[in-house]
């Protein structure tokens, strides 16, 4: 093995994947940075579950042992694994009954924010700074002096590289793609929030239905529905499973939808003729301080940038924004670190060079990662086309 000499990697973004790249290159012994703008790891609240299936070994080969089993504690239903079928089931949405049922294959799903906490054990995260401006120099002597990032608090980082892995509204990106960064919008309102189920309708529904999650579409109104359990009493320490309900529709820009009340309004119209089974979870929605969840759907195609010589790298959202209606973005993000971490490997190996790895790492993303985009776009398009 040769010495790295990169330089320093500053990594801008520690959400899951830019907590999986410190691991990952703190394994490799390279030299790494992270800085995030968020003040702590608690600051984003409890987030959503994630299912790793495709990229979860990946995932693992990354990890250190004792990191691997964090990782299968924060199931959103302990152990789960061991006795899951795998099975994924898109119901009709009026009667319940599954008009797709994706075959089983290993996954894990997880809570977001608990993998975040467990990625960030033993890497030392600069919390509260949010990258604002970013600099190269071609001609610094010092390979350290390569990048400059400046953050909004005034602190300032230098490396070699620079990954971009700020999320679907990458700040990098703007910078690397100044004319084309912009995300492109569905014309789709997707909103729902956290309910409470008891022990008793949550096995109900998970016999009936599935115990992780599933989703479906309404044919009379062509409203997505949605279902996630995120704890079990287990976590929750109050008895009840705690779980996620979203729902999806074409948008209507006339439809009053700014108060809660108007929000709430919303979703019962569009719930309409959900299967009873499901129905009685909408009213369990919070109508009261509408704490809804609210996202706008948005995707980034694209997938390329420019790469200032080599020197700037985009990764996970920033580089594939997409929706989550295949689930699958997460596990691209992790493919991206694997993708990148064998590379600089094998760049270590001597057996290739700098400029073979950004080129390879640039034309893998855009071939794999393009094509998802579109796929996710289509199925979310799909998911309200009965
Ligand atoms: C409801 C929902 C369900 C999902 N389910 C799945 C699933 O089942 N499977 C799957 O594979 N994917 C899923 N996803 C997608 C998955 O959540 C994302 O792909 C993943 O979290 C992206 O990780 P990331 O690290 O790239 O970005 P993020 O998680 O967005 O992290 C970006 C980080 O960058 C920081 N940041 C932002 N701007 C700056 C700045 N200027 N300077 C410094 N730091 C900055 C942020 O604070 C954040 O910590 C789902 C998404 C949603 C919305």
């Amino acid at each position: 093995m040769t010495a790295w000499d990169q330089g320093k990697i500053l990594i801008s973004g520690a959400g899951v994947v830019g907590l999986l790249l410190a691991q990952s290159l703190k394994k490799l012994n390279i030299p790494y940075e992270i800085f995030d703008r968020d003040e702590s790891i608690s600051a984003r609240g409890q987030g959503w579950g994630i299912t790793i299936h495709w990229a979860l070994n990946d995932m693992l080969s990354m990890l250190p042992e004792d990191l691997i089993k964090s990782v299968y504690d924060a199931q959103v239903y302990e152990n789960f694994h061991e006795n899951d079928n795998g099975n994924f089931i898109y119901i009709n949405g009026s009667n319940g009954i599954p008009v797709v049922n994706i075959p089983p294959a290993p996954r894990l799903r997880v809570r977001r924010e608990e993998l975040r906490v467990i990625l960030s054990t033993g890497i030392d995260v600069n919390w509260g700074c949010q990258t604002i401006n970013i600099e190269t120099d071609d001609d610094a002597t010092d390979i350290n002096k390569r990048v400059t990032v400046t953050c909004k608090n005034g602190k300032v980082f230098q490396g070699g590289i620079l990954m971009g892995i700020e999320g679907s509204k990458s700040v990098t990106r703007s910078i690397t793609n100044p004319t084309n960064h912009e995300l492109q919008y569905l014309p789709i309102r997707f909103i729902g929030g956290t309910i409470e189920l008891s022990e008793d309708e949550y096995r109900k529904m998970a016999t009936t239905f599935s115990p992780l999650l599933f989703q479906g579409t309404i044919p009379q109104t062509e409203s997505f529905f949605w279902y996630s359990l995120l704890a079990t009493p287990k976590y929750t320490k109050n008895g009840t499973y705690k779980s996620q309900i979203m729902m999806s529709w074409k948008n209507n820009p006339d439809e009053p939808f700014d108060t809660p009340e108007e929000k709430y309004a919303s979703i019962k119209i569009h719930s309409k003729g959900l299967d009873p089974r499901l129905q009685y979870m909408i009213d369990y929605l919070d109508k009261s301080t509408g704490s809804f969840m609210e996202l706008q759907l948005a995707d980034w195609p694209i997938c390329d940038w420019n790469d200032f010589n080599n020197k700037i790298l985009l990764m996970g959202d920033a580089c594939h924004a997409m929706t989550m209606y295949r689930g699958e973005a997460c596990n691209h993000g992790i493919a991206d670190v694997k993708l990148f971490t064998n590379l600089c490997e094998s760049l270590l190996n001597g057996k290739i060079d700098w400029n073979a790895v950004v080129g390879k790492y640039k034309t893998s993303i855009k071939d794999r990662c393009s094509e998802a985009v579109l796929l996710s776009r289509q199925a979310c398009i799909d998911a309200h086309d009965w």
